[in-house]
């Protein structure tokens, strides 16, 4: 048991005498007001808040949340008045005492009630000092420390709210050895069958994990000593309820999620970071896809850190984690790890500057807000920036993904709503159906009888339930997308002869049909957009063997127009990645439908023997979507040039799919960059940005494209 003694060691540690002073007077203060209160762990009542005082003290956090830590259930327990704390304490400590006790009364007892009044005086509470909200994580941590001894039905209670309620704001606080100590206590409490399982799981695969660990680890560590870099390597262990999420959200069995080895490298430096990150990638290749710079683009709550994904030996995924000490003390105590900065007279670097930007932002949000209501909106922004809260017009908040779209929404209420919807009213205004939903707004939405989910919702929902429900729907809908783009292509092949489907005379395509056992045109146009059948070979069958193609007609031939809309039956060549304006021609797979290439893409020359699979495509007016491309950018060897880049490209509201680099000789690397676009014109832009960045050289995008054919002198005279 801790004794008030043996916290003031910790606190003369770090706060001075007189402040020090103060806490064991909170705690003499407190001792008497629960005075003859027993815990039901048998101790006096004192103990609970000595420890929670004492949590904080070791995040190091300063004398007056302390003081509130010891005060911290006086109000609520022993009826002692909040101004009666002020007068003894001051009214900063007041303030802080009556916030935490505020958070206590609230019962997150059904999802409405969490969404709606509780949730607002959590964000008001938490936005007029945080430090109410880093006690009052402090005093749950505490009690889920000691959940044992309480009654089963309320022990699950707490236990899931914390895991709903506190171990998501440990996250956004970026506290993360509080979230996962909450995440496990709170899962071993609600699940503790589960629970036992996974850990004897754990306990039975660790001899021979810690075999390879070493090996790995031994691996990496010699080579970055070879190049002359000073680090740290942690063999990370997952913990308990992240290894339960995964099988339950990835749904992989225990053992796949266990044969993933996971590093940590501290370093001394940024520069450090990415100099390590391209000796890994020489050690062991790279996923593609699965490199996320967090230096150059930190997540919300200030996090830092390179994530790359390797392959081991004999084919081990092994996560690697690069960064700075500092940025490893900013991830493990978040926001609580650099509360001292005023304080700290001689820092006022990365971490510390955004722990105030935070706070400050916060402040300055509450004085700017007219209404309460806008400002609890854009607190909930700040504080969880993966979800938007919207309205029904009726009243009711729904929670969705940020990026959101009305046809999320649409499903959200009710399946048959997002399959019969066909516009909305965004805070009673017509708006598009795609456009990104923002917290507060009212959705209304727009529903016709008949109507009928659109591929084009693909580009823009991001929900599951969204996505499932039109993937659904498409899969019976995918004949009539088929369909008419088998008119398309037909009605191509068909203009080739003078031809058009509607001129065709009725007895010759009604013969047609029957010789070829179809008992309707749509299952022959059908046939022809999944590939089983060559529109030229079809024309001419049709139109008997004697027609030949026309040359007036093969001038003024028209290529079918991509839109991005087509769904399953158009996808775009990885090859040679064409984006909208680039040339294009088409090649009717028998899997695939029609694959679009970029014209002269080196594989689509090999494919020209069949000329009968090449389609003449063009893009349409109205294309619509983002496409992959690939950039190669010659840049100098230069520490930190990645981020450099990622950070230009980030800031264009450009996503990066995937990064990789290739040393050219010692002045000059190759850096790969995957990324999506709209169209050629957006493409340029990009490059032209990437062009004025110091030390790149040259921007070229990958082509894939087979040397441009040479033209006989002479020939045409
Ligand atoms: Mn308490």
């Amino acid at each position: 048991m801790q004794t008030i003694d043996a916290l003031d060691s910790t606190l003369r540690s770090y706060l001075n005498p007189a402040q020090a002073q103060q806490v064991r007077r909170a705690y003499y203060f407190a001792e008497q007001a629960h005075f003859g209160q027993i815990r039901r762990t048998g101790e006096p009542y004192v103990t609970h808040p000595l420890a929670v005082a004492g949590i904080l003290a070791d995040m190091h956090m300063d004398h007056q949340s302390l003081m509130a830590a010891m005060l911290h259930d006086v109000i609520e327990d022993t009826g002692i008045e909040k101004d009666s704390i002020g007068s003894q304490f001051g009214p900063a400590v007041a303030e802080l005492v009556d916030g935490v006790s505020k958070l206590t009364q609230m019962e997150f007892s059904s999802l409405a009630e969490k969404q709606a009044e509780n949730f607002q005086k959590m964000a008001l509470a938490m936005a007029r000092d945080i430090r109410v909200i880093l006690v009052k994580l402090a005093d749950r941590l505490h009690n889920m420390r000691t959940l044992g001894v309480l009654p089963q039905d309320k022990a699950r209670r707490i236990a899931r709210e914390t895991l709903e309620i506190y171990a998501p704001i440990a996250m956004r606080l970026g506290m993360n050895a509080v979230r996962m100590e909450f995440e496990d206590l709170g899962f071993s409490a609600l699940y503790p069958m589960r629970a036992s399982r996974i850990k004897a799981a754990i306990r039975a695969s660790s001899g021979y994990r810690k075999e390879l660990v070493d090996k790995i680890r031994h691996q990496i560590e010699s080579t970055l000593e070879q190049e002359g870099h000073d680090v740290e390597v942690i063999g990370r262990e997952k913990h308990l309820y992240s290894i339960y999420s995964k099988m339950k959200s990835k749904k992989k069995s225990f053992s796949e999620i266990m044969d993933i080895y996971a590093f940590r490298i501290i370093v001394d430096s940024v520069d450090t970071c990415y100099r390590v990150l391209g000796s890994v990638h020489s050690l062991y290749k790279p996923v593609p896809g699965e490199f996320s710079d967090y230096i150059a683009i930190p997540k919300a709550n200030g996090y830092q850190s390179l994530h790359t994904v390797l392959m081991g030996m004999h084919g081990v995924p092994i996560e690697i984690q690069i960064r700075t000490r500092e940025m490893e003390e900013m991830a493990n105590n978040g926001i609580a790890a650099h509360w001292l900065y005023k304080s700290d007279s001689h820092s006022a670097n990365g971490s510390h500057a955004r722990a105030r930007e935070w706070v400050q932002g916060l402040l300055e949000m509450q004085q700017r807000a007219g209404n309460s209501l806008e400002f609890i909106e854009s607190v909930k922004i700040d504080l969880f920036p993966d979800e938007i809260y919207v309205f029904t017009p009726k009243g009711r908040i729904l929670e969705l993904p940020r990026g959101a779209t009305a046809v999320d929404f649409a499903f959200a209420v009710h399946t048959d709503v997002g399959n019969s919807c066909v516009a909305c009213r965004i805070n009673r205004r017509l708006a598009p159906l795609s456009e990104p939903l923002q917290s507060g707004q009212t959705v209304e939405i727009l529903t016709a009888p008949g109507a009928r989910p659109n591929p084009s919702w693909f580009n823009y929902a991001v929900t599951a339930k969204a996505r499932t429900n039109i993937r659904h729907f498409l899969k019976h809908q995918t004949r009539e997308d088929s369909v008419a783009l088998g008119k398309r292509l037909l009605d191509k092949a068909l203009q080739a002869f003078d031809s058009t489907l509607e001129q065709l005379p009725e007895d010759r395509l009604q013969d047609y049909l029957a010789n070829n056992d179809y008992s309707a045109l749509e299952d022959l146009l059908e046939d022809i957009a999944r590939g089983n059948r060559l529109p030229p070979i079809t024309a001419q069958q049709i139109l008997g063997e004697f027609v030949e193609p026309s040359e007036s007609a093969e001038r003024k031939l028209q290529p079918v127009a991509i839109r991005g809309t087509e769904g399953f039956m158009v996808t775009y060549a990885r090859c040679c990645h064409p984006i909208p304006g680039d040339p294009i021609e088409g090649y009717l797979s028998s899997e695939k439908g029609v694959v679009v290439h970029r014209e002269r893409c080196k594989n689509l020359m090999e494919m020209r023997e069949n000329r009968e699979r090449l389609v003449a495509l063009r893009w349409d007016d109205q294309v619509q979507g983002e496409y992959l491309t690939e950039l190669r950018i010659e840049v100098e060897n230069r520490r930190g040039m990645i981020a450099v880049l990622a950070t230009r490209i980030n800031s264009m509201g450009v996503n990066i799919e995937k990064i990789s680099t290739e040393d050219k000789d010692y002045q000059f690397t190759f850096v790969d960059l995957a990324m999506q676009v709209t169209n050629r014109v957006h493409l340029a832009n990009i490059m032209k940005r990437l062009r004025t960045v110091n030390s790149v050289r040259r921007v070229s995008r990958l082509k894939n494209e087979a040397p441009a054919r040479r033209v006989k002198p002479g020939a045409n005279r």
